[in-house]
């Protein structure tokens, strides 16, 4: 048998939906798996939505998701509008072999014909008046008698009864083809073995095979892999949801955590976790395990792929991965920033975020000329009686005590025992007068950072305020 020939054959929209992203996988893992090809190809033939920065678009989050274009296993881009002549080829062939037919009523006339025989689409009114080919005539596949069986990886035998499939167009009445023609001939032309693609394509298999057949041509095996819904069951929708990679990919999200994430919707590796290297997953992975029912895209359980996948990441990498994040993104003004205090500080903030961009809040306090206090945040912390007192208390311990994380502590936990406030409870004006948040990193060690002066100044300044 020959290698195995998959495709990912997007329309250029605009974005790159992540369900297009995990179809490309599912094809790219395939064509590595089984020493394959990955051919892409852009069904560009709908100019009124087409524009060239959208192929380069998908071409770089290919990129992004590992799909290499110079990979020896990755073919194309091929663009479908190229192969128009060959389209109207097929579909005239297929005219002249007696398998499609011309037709020139209008959408009016199928309609108002559908309304008084009590039926739905078109009722081949013109299979047999043997109309040759003019301006406005549309070309008609002619469905034949009987069933189309279609054999899908995933789905199993789905068997449609050709009488519910209407004589389709082929071409239309300006004599362009239409996706159903140009796919199949386009599958044809490079030899696709393997077609993978979402399961709203489902209805269009049974004329596509069709198609293949009155062509002479092998049908491909069927894939048609289930669609991704929300929280609410509801397919994933670029009104309703978030459904750009580009948009994951600007907030944060890691590229091998968002492969990962998709590879375990709808199918998981063995073994009890499903975080686990790619080189597994082509190992195992198989269309056939592939689960019927629609899967619920997590973006939760996605921003948890990525915290695990900051964590294996080693320190080094986190804080190169930070710096390019500060470089674009911090507040804080570039000469203010101290690399050391950050690398310091690195290893608590890894452990913490789920996404890289989460740091800046975590550290900013560092690098800013004062603490980004927030209103409310201040007046809560401050609301108790023994805030104002207590920390002119800490200030009088971090005047004399052994600057270092381990004395800052056991002095600030010394002046919650003779105001008998738990630690826990002290530390929240003290990390408001710090870092001008409530919650954060843990909180002696930035302290260790920022030094005795700095760290008196904001105490003082603090205690001003709140009195
Ligand atoms: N161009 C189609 C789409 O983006 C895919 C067709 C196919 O995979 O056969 O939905």
């Amino acid at each position: 048998m020959s290698a195995p020939r998959y495709r990912f054959a997007p329309s250029p929209t605009g974005y790159f939906h992540v369900g297009g992203a995990r179809t490309a996988l599912y094809n790219w893992l395939l064509a590595l798996k089984n020493g394959g090809t990955f051919v892409l190809r852009i069904e560009d033939t709908d100019e009124s939505r087409n524009q060239p920065q959208w192929t380069q678009g998908i071409i770089d989050a290919l990129e992004w998701l590992g799909i290499h274009h110079h990979d020896s296993h990755f073919e194309g881009p091929y663009f479908q509008s190229a192969n128009a002549a060959e389209h109207i080829a097929a579909a005239m062939r297929l005219y002249e072999q007696g398998n499609a037919y011309f037709c020139d009523q209008t959408t009016e006339q199928i309609q108002a014909r559908a309304k008084e025989k009590g039926i739905t689409g078109y009722d081949g009114f013109s299979r047999d008046r043997g109309l040759g080919p003019g301006e406005g005539r549309v070309l008609r596949f002619r469905v034949p008698d009987g069933k189309t069986v279609v054999h899908d990886l995933v789905r199993g035998v789905v068997e449609f009864d050709n009488s519910t499939i209407e004589d389709f167009v082929l071409l239309r009445g300006n004599g362009t083809p239409v996706f159903l023609i140009a796919n199949v001939v386009d599958d044809v032309l490079m030899k696709i073995s393997n077609v993978i693609r979402a399961e709203e394509h489902l209805p269009n298999a049974p004329k596509q095979q069709m198609l293949f057949e009155a062509l002479g041509e092998t049908v491909p095996a069927w894939a048609h892999v289930p669609v991704l819904v929300n929280e609410q069951r509801k397919k994933l929708s670029k009104r309703r949801d978030k459904v750009a990679v580009e948009q994951y990919r600007e907030e944060g999200i890691l590229a091998s955590a968002m492969t990962n994430y998709l590879m375990t919707l709808g199918w998981a590796p063995s073994g009890d976790t499903e975080i686990v290297p790619w080189q597994t997953i082509i190992d195992q992975f198989r269309l056939e395990d592939v689960n019927h029912s629609p899967a619920f895209f997590d973006v939760k359980k996605l921003l948890a792929f990525n915290g695990e996948y900051i964590r294996m990441m080693s320190l080094d990498d986190f804080i190169a991965a930070a710096e390019e994040v500060f470089s674009s993104s911090a507040p804080w003004s570039p000469e203010r920033y101290r690399p050391e205090m950050f690398r310091a500080m690195a290893p608590l903030v890894q452990t913490r975020v789920a996404l890289v961009p989460e740091a800046i809040p975590m550290v900013d306090f560092l690098f800013l000329p004062e603490p980004p206090i927030d209103d409310d945040a201040f007046a809560k912390s401050f609301s108790a009686e023994w805030a104002v007192p207590a920390l002119r208390d800490i200030a009088a311990e971090f005047g004399s005590c052994e600057f270092t994380a381990e004395s800052l502590k056991s002095a600030t936990e010394r002046v919650g025992e003779k105001h008998q406030v738990k630690l826990g409870k002290l530390q929240a004006p003290l990390r408001v007068a710090i870092t001008g948040r409530t919650v954060g990193p843990p909180l002696f060690e930035p302290i260790e950072l920022l030094g005795r002066d700095e760290t008196l100044r904001r105490i003082h300044s603090a205690i001003n305020r709140a009195s």
